[in-house]
């Protein structure tokens, strides 16, 4: 089994989303062992996104992700960190796969940022550093 840290983002629980995002990874087979809302910490988001620092979109993401609160969650299951990136979609809303949270539920016209509802992580190292990042 393996473990996974996902945020739903501001977009994602300002648009009452949270219950719809969680049934769908918990249909999938994935258990869900930690759920809190929070919101972030400035240090919070640098540690997150510290490999995004530098970058055009940083400052843009780090303002949206402190808009609003997101829910961090972890998820157990075989494979739950390939099958939640697989069920998030990709990166940008209008071009995921309808089927996907981003592809059947995101909206991202017109903005400076991909608003793109939730985060997962993408490594067993990035999971355990990012559960240790919203977790005690
Ligand atoms: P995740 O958000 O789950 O990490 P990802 O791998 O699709 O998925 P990253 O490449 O890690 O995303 O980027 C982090 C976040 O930064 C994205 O989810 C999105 O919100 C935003 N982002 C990434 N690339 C861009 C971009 N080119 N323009 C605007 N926003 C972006």
């Amino acid at each position: 089994t393996e473990r996974t840290l996902i945020l739903i983002k501001p977009d994602g629980v300002a648009r009452g989303l949270t219950g719809e995002i969680l049934r769908r990874a918990e249909a999938k087979g994935y258990r869900i062992t930690r759920l809190t809302q929070v919101e972030a910490r400035a240090e919070q988001l640098a540690a997150h996104y510290a490999e995004h620092e530098g970058k055009p979109f940083y400052q843009p993401l780090v303002d949206f992700m402190s808009s609003g609160p997101l829910v961090a969650a972890v998820l157990e299951g075989d494979r739950v960190i390939e099958g939640f990136r697989s069920l998030a979609g990709a990166t940008e809303p209008t071009t995921a796969a309808p089927g996907t949270i981003r592809g059947d539920l995101g909206r991202d016209w017109g903005e400076k940022v991909q608003k793109n509802l939730v985060h997962g992580s993408d490594s067993p190292e990035s999971a355990a550093r990012e559960i240790s990042i919203w977790f005690d």
